[in-house]
C-alpha cells in the first residue's frame, strides 16, 4: 500500500516538471493585443462598414461576444472602474483605478504577464496617464491624480508606453522633472516623435510622449500616429521570444460621443480600425498572437439614423444622419471581437471582468 503511494506521487511528481510541460500542446497564445476603442458602441464599430472605404477590419474576426460593463457602484460606468475591470478582473467604484471598493490594490493583467516573463506596452491617443491605460498599470483611488499615475507607470512592469501627457512628467505641482528621474530608470523617452521602425533596442525601455495632454484628433491633423505607434510597439516586444502584451487605446472615441460630434467619432473609429489592421496582420502572420478588440462602454447613445424630415416626421431610409442621445455615456452591452489561438473563449455574454481572466488563464496555456 505503501509502496503504491510512493509509487504514484512520483509518477504524478515527473509529470508535472517543468521539462515536461514544455512537450505539452500549448494551446494559448504566445502574445496578447488588447484593443479598446474608448467609448465605442456597436453604431461606432459599424460606421467602419459605412464610412470607411475599403472592407470593415471588424469582417476579419470570427469570434464575437457581448460584455455588460455596470461598474460595483453604478449601472453605467466610467472608464477607469471598466479599465480596472478588464485590466484587473474586479469591478470597482466609478473613478477607480486599479484598487478595488475597498480602494486595495488589485493585481493587472500587466503584472500577470510579467512574471511569466513577458514584455508588456501600451499605446493610447490620451495621455498615457489617462483612466484606460494607468488602468493597466497603475493603482490609486482617483483617476484624477494624473501625477501619481505617471510616476508609477516609470515603476511599472511596462517596457513600452506611446501617447500624449508629456506635462504629467514635465510640469508638475512637485516641481520634479520626471524626463531625468524615467533615464534613471531605465526608460529612454522621447518628448518630440516616434522611434524609427527597426531602432529600438531590446534591453532598454521606451516612452514617448508626443503632446502636453491628449493627443490631437485627427481631424486637427495627428495622422497615422496611433497605427504606427502600435506597429512599433509589436516590432520592439515581438523581440522577446517569452511573449507580450499590448493595450491600444483609440481613446478619443469617447470624447466625440461627449461633445456629439459624428465627423470626430468617425474619423477617430476609423482611425483606430487602422491599428486594429496592424495588430491583425501581424498576428495573422505570427500565427501565435490573440487580438482582442472591444470597448469599456458606450458614450454618446451614437446611432446611425435614417435621416428624418423636421416638419413630416418621416425618414429618408437612403441616408444615414448619425444622432447622439446623450451628452454622457451608457450602459448598452458592447461587443467583443476576437481573433487567434484561444479566441473562441470570448464568445458569449458575459461581464467585463471575465475578459481579464480570460487573458490571464490562456496567457498561462
Ligand atoms: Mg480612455
Ligand atoms: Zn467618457
Amino acid at each position: 500500500m505503501r509502496y503504491t503511494a510512493i509509487l504514484l506521487l512520483s509518477v504524478i511528481l515527473i509529470s508535472c516538471t517543468p521539462s515536461n510541460r514544455g512537450n505539452m500542446a500549448s494551446e494559448g497564445p504566445a502574445n496578447i493585443i488588447f484593443l479598446i476603442g474608448d467609448g465605442m458602441g456597436l453604431s461606432a464599430v459599424s460606421t467602419t462598414i459605412y464610412y470607411g472605404d475599403q472592407v470593415s477590419e471588424f469582417s476579419r474576426f470570427k469570434e464575437m461576444g457581448l460584455i455588460i460593463t455596470s461598474s460595483a457602484t453604478h449601472k453605467v460606468t466610467d472608464s477607469a472602474a471598466s479599465g480596472t475591470a478588464m485590466a484587473a478582473g474586479k469591478k470597482t467604484y466609478n473613478g477607480a483605478l486599479g484598487v478595488d471598493t475597498l480602494k486595495a490594490p488589485v493585481e493587472d493583467i500587466t503584472e500577470v504577464v510579467s512574471k511569466l516573463g513577458w514584455s508588456t506596452g501600451i499605446v493610447v491617443t490620451s495621455a498615457v496617464t489617462h483612466a484606460t491605460p494607468a488602468a493597466f498599470y497603475a493603482h490609486v483611488e482617483q483617476r484624477s491624480m494624473e501625477e501619481d499615475i505617471a510616476l508609477q507607470l516609470l515603476d511599472s512592469n511596462i517596457d513600452f508606453f506611446a501617447g500624449g501627457g508629456t506635462r504629467f512628467f514635465t510640469r508638475r505641482s512637485d516641481q520634479v522633472n520626471l524626463l531625468p528621474v524615467a533615464r534613471e530608470k531605465g526608460f529612454i523617452m522621447d518628448t518630440t516623435s516616434l522611434a524609427a521602425p527597426g531602432s529600438l533596442d531590446p534591453d532598454q525601455k521606451y516612452g514617448f510622449t508626443l503632446s502636453q495632454g491628449g493627443m490631437p484628433p485627427v481631424l486637427q491633423g495627428r495622422g497615422d500616429f496611433l497605427p504606427e505607434a502600435t506597429s512599433l510597439a509589436i516590432e520592439f516586444l515581438s523581440q522577446n521570444n517569452k511573449g507580450f502584451f499590448l493595450m491600444v487605446e483609440g481613446s478619443q472615441i469617447d470624447w466625440a460621443g461627449h461633445a456629439n460630434r459624428a465627423d470626430y467619432l468617425i474619423s477617430e473609429t476609423l482611425d483606430f480600425e487602422k491599428a486594429i489592421q496592424v495588430a491583425l496582420d501581424f498576428a495573422e502572420k505570427d500565427g501565435n498572437t490573440l487580438v482582442v478588440v472591444t470597448a469599456d462602454h458606450e458614450t454618446g447613445g451614437f446611432t446611425l439614423s435614417a435621416k428624418q424630415d423636421t416638419l413630416t416626421g418621416h425618414g429618408d431610409y437612403k441616408v444615414i444622419e448619425p444622432s447622439f442621445a446623450t451628452h454622457n455615456h451608457s450602459a448598452t452591452m458592447i461587443p467583443v471581437f476576437a481573433y487567434g489561438p484561444g479566441a473562441g473563449q470570448f464568445k458569449g455574454i458575459y461581464q467585463n471582468t471575465e475578459i481579464f481572466h480570460k487573458m490571464v488563464a490562456l496567457s498561462k496555456e
